[in-house]
């Protein structure tokens, strides 16, 4: 099951104990469905879950029956229709409207009134409309309507109950709401009433920020010992040529001292060369010594 079946399975869980969230969540459905005007209303879903619940959700709203549903068995997209005009009638006026404006569309704001209601309009807009990608591969969760002022007044709702509003587009004429934060596609989630797919959300967050912190440390480590070995190398090949040009032993004790100590610790860190002096000294003053060596040897070679 995709991501995003999953998370619609989870959204089916209930159906709403209240009237009015059965209405609020039949009217998101109805609003981000594939048809409702005066003639026809047209649900199609993948979900089975979803599908289980339509019947009952607006048999609860509303008191009616589907003219033509499908049967559960039936493989492939399921198709929920209501063609008679009396029945259709029935519905727009439970949401205020008259059959002759559903040219214009839009959310009736009394009947999302409550939170719990609006909770039950976005929960049946995503499952009549929407889908959310699995984490893994991106963070994305979008809504479509066919319905111009729905998406806007949609986006107002998210914004008064979640403090955020989703972007906006238009795709083949219809009007898409969507998100690509992982913390709002999760808080929206959680909101509608799946909290475990917005869990997974998280989650996934988690683990990808813990690989990317990994992986930068290796980098960073790698970087470091690299720069170190290169650093030693140096520093040996210029006691070589001061050993061979006989400029080594005339150096001051300090200067020698510290050569000695880089020959015989190839791979010594800085920290350990300077406790290896008699007496001991600081990091700094050690690489200022090892410094003195290399530029020494490269004025010999000049
Ligand atoms: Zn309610």
């Amino acid at each position: 099951m995709s991501f995003s079946a999953s998370a619609k399975a989870e959204a089916c869980h209930a159906v709403p104990g209240k009237h009015c969230c059965a209405l609020a969540e039949c009217f998101g459905i109805l609003l981000f469905c594939n048809h409702f005007s005066a003639d026809c209303i047209k649900i199609i879903t993948e979900s089975r879950e979803f599908a289980y619940i339509i019947p009952k959700l607006f048999k609860k709203a509303f008191d009616l029956t589907f003219d033509s549903f499908p049967s559960m068995e039936s493989p492939g997209k399921l198709v929920f229709q209501i063609m008679q005009p009396d029945k259709i009638a029935h519905i727009m006026s439970a949401f205020g409207f008259s059959p002759q404006d559903t040219l214009a569309l839009h959310i009736n704001l009394p009947v999302v009134e409550e939170d719990c209601c609006k909770a039950a309009f976005l929960r049946g807009a995503f499952l009549a409309g929407g889908s959310v990608t699995d984490p893994a591969k991106a963070y994305h969760m979008e809504l479509t309507t066919t319905h111009q002022s729905v998406a806007r007044e949609c986006n107002l709702i998210v914004h008064e109950v979640l403090g955020f509003s989703p972007k906006n587009a238009v795709r083949g004429g219809g009007q898409v709401l969507y998100l690509k934060n992982s913390e709002m596609i999760s808080d929206f989630l959680t909101f509608l009433g799946a909290p475990v797919a917005a869990m997974g959300i998280m989650e996934t967050r988690l683990e990808k920020e813990l690989n990317n912190k990994v992986n930068r440390r290796c980098n960073c480590d790698d970087a470091n010992l690299s720069k170190v070995v290169d650093a030693a190398q140096e520093q040996l090949a210029a006691i070589r040529v001061l050993k061979k040009q006989g400029i080594l032993e005339t150096l001051p004790a300090k200067l020698q001292q510290a050569a000695a100590a880089r020959e015989e610790n190839p791979e010594a860190a800085l920290a350990e060369l300077a406790a290896m002096m008699d007496p001991p000294i600081t990091k700094p003053a050690m690489n200022h010594r090892l410094k003195k060596l290399v530029q020494l040897s490269r004025e010999v070679t000049v």
